[in-house]
C-alpha cells in the first residue's frame, strides 16, 4: 500500500512529467512553424528569382526580334547601302588579245549572274555577248558593272601592248608541239566547228585568212582571235604572186592587214603566200612568210580519212610531228571531221597544239620579215616524211 505522501509524490511527479511533455510539444510545434515560415520565404524568393531570370530572357528576345525586323526593313529598302556589289579585282592587267570573264560578288560574297558590263572605251576593252572583257588595244579603261536594281561597281583595267600577242606562257617546252594551220577561210561552220574541236583539247591554231572571205565572215575573224587563236594574212584575193606586180602584191598584203585591224584591233604578224609562191614584195621584208612541212592534201583528196591518215602515217614511218607546221584548209568541207580525229590522236600522243607564233617563241626563233619558215624543229634535222 502506498502512503499518502507517496501518492502525492507520485501525483506531483506525473504532473511535472505531463508539464514537461506539454512544453516539449509546444517547442516542437514552434520549431515546425519557424521551419515552415523559412521554407515559405525560400520558396517565395526562389520564385521571384526564376521569374526575374525568365523575364530578362524574354526581354532579350524581344529586343533581338525588333532589331531583326529593323535590319530586314533596312536591307529591303536600301539595298545599295546594305549589300553593295564589287568586282573580285578592282584593278586588272590584260595583254592585247586576252579575254577575261569578271566575277561580280555582293557583300555576302555571293556570285551575281545577272549584270551588264560597259566599257568606257571599246577600242581598249570590248565587252562581248558572253559578258567577257576582250582586250583590244593598249591603254587604260574603266569598266562599269550594273545590276537591275541600280547597284554599280567599277574595275580599272590596264591593257599591255601587243608584242607578245596571244602567246601562252604556260606551255611545256619539253613536251612535243605542233602548229596546225588552216588556209583560205574564214568559212562559216567549217571554221567554227574546227574552233570547237581545238578548244576541246585546249589547242590553238593559226588561220591564214583571205580578204574576200574576211569580208564575208568578220564575226568569225573576231571569234578566232577572242578564243586565243592566231589570225594571219593570206592575201586579199588569193592570187599567185607570179601573176602580180610588186605594187599589186603590196596591195594584196596590206589591205588584209588593215581589214583585220579594223575587226580585232591589231594587224596580223604572219603572212602565207597563196600557193606557196613567194613574190618580190612578199620577200622584201614586211612580214615573216610561213610555209609548211606537212601538207595533208585535204584540198586534193577532199576526204577526212585521207587527211587524217597523212598525220598518222608520219608516226607509222617512225617520225614525229614535234616542231612541224601542218597545212589544212577550212575552205574544205571534209576538213572539220578530219580535225576531230587528228586532234584526238595528237592529244593522246601528248602533243600541244600551238599557234605558229607560239611554236617560234618556244623554239627561241625571232622571226624576220621576208624570211620563209617551214618548221621549228628543236635540232633542225632533215626529215623525209614522203
Ligand atoms: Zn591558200
Amino acid at each position: 500500500m502506498y502512503s499518502i505522501d507517496e501518492r502525492r509524490r507520485n501525483e506531483e511527479y506525473r504532473r511535472r512529467r505531463r508539464e514537461r511533455i506539454r512544453k516539449k510539444k509546444q517547442r516542437e510545434a514552434r520549431r515546425r512553424r519557424i521551419t515552415l515560415v523559412l521554407m515559405t520565404i525560400i520558396a517565395i524568393l526562389s520564385i521571384i528569382l526564376i521569374v526575374k531570370i525568365f523575364s530578362s530572357c524574354s526581354a532579350d528576345k524581344i529586343v533581338s526580334t525588333a532589331e531583326k525586323i529593323a535590319n530586314a526593313t533596312q536591307s529591303t529598302e536600301i539595298p545599295t547601302l546594305a549589300n553593295p556589289i564589287k568586282f573580285t579585282e578592282s584593278q586588272l592587267q590584260l595583254n592585247v588579245g586576252n579575254a577575261h570573264r569578271p566575277l561580280i560578288l555582293d557583300s555576302y560574297r555571293t556570285e551575281l549572274t545577272e549584270f551588264s558590263l560597259k566599257s568606257e572605251n571599246e577600242k581598249i576593252v570590248r565587252v562581248n555577248e558572253n559578258n567577257e572583257l576582250i582586250a583590244m588595244g593598249e591603254g587604260d579603261v574603266k569598266i562599269i558593272c550594273t545590276v537591275s536594281d541600280g547597284r554599280q561597281a567599277e574595275c580599272q583595267i590596264h591593257v599591255n601592248p601587243m608584242s607578245t600577242t596571244g602567246i601562252r606562257k604556260d606551255l611545256d617546252r619539253n613536251k612535243p608541239m605542233v602548229a596546225l594551220t588552216f588556209d583560205d577561210g574564214p568559212n562559216g561552220s567549217n571554221t567554227t566547228s574546227i574552233l570547237e574541236t581545238l578548244n576541246r583539247y585546249n589547242g590553238k591554231a593559226t588561220f591564214f585568212m583571205a580578204g574576200y572571205k574576211i569580208e564575208e565572215y568578220p564575226d568569225i575573224v573576231r571569234q578566232v582571235f577572242e578564243q586565243g587563236h592566231e589570225v594571219a594574212n593570206h592575201s586579199r584575193d588569193h592570187l599567185y604572186a607570179s601573176d602580180l606586180t610588186f605594187e599589186q602584191q603590196k596591195e594584196q598584203m596590206e589591205s588584209v592587214n588593215q581589214q583585220v585591224k579594223n575587226i580585232i584591233g591589231q594587224e596580223p604578224t604572219l603572212f602565207r603566200c597563196p600557193g606557196g609562191i613567194e613574190g618580190e614584195y612578199y620577200t622584201s621584208g614586211r612580214m615573216p612568210l610561213i610555209s609548211w612541212s606537212i601538207d595533208t592534201l585535204d584540198w586534193e583528196t577532199k576526204n577526212s580519212n585521207s587527211t587524217y591518215k597523212r598525220i598518222t602515217s608520219v608516226f607509222e614511218k617512225g617520225f614525229n610531228l614535234d616542231g612541224d607546221i601542218v597545212l589544212m584548209h577550212d575552205l574544205q568541207d571534209s576538213t572539220p571531221d578530219a580535225v576531230k580525229k587528228i586532234c584526238e590522236y595528237l592529244n593522246e600522243k601528248g602533243y600541244q597544239m600551238v599557234t605558229v607564233s607560239e611554236l617560234a617563241y618556244y623554239r627561241d626563233v625571232q622571226m624576220e620579215g621576208g624570211e620563209v619558215y617551214r618548221y621549228f624543229y628543236k635540232d633542225n634535222p632533215s626529215r623525209d616524211y614522203e
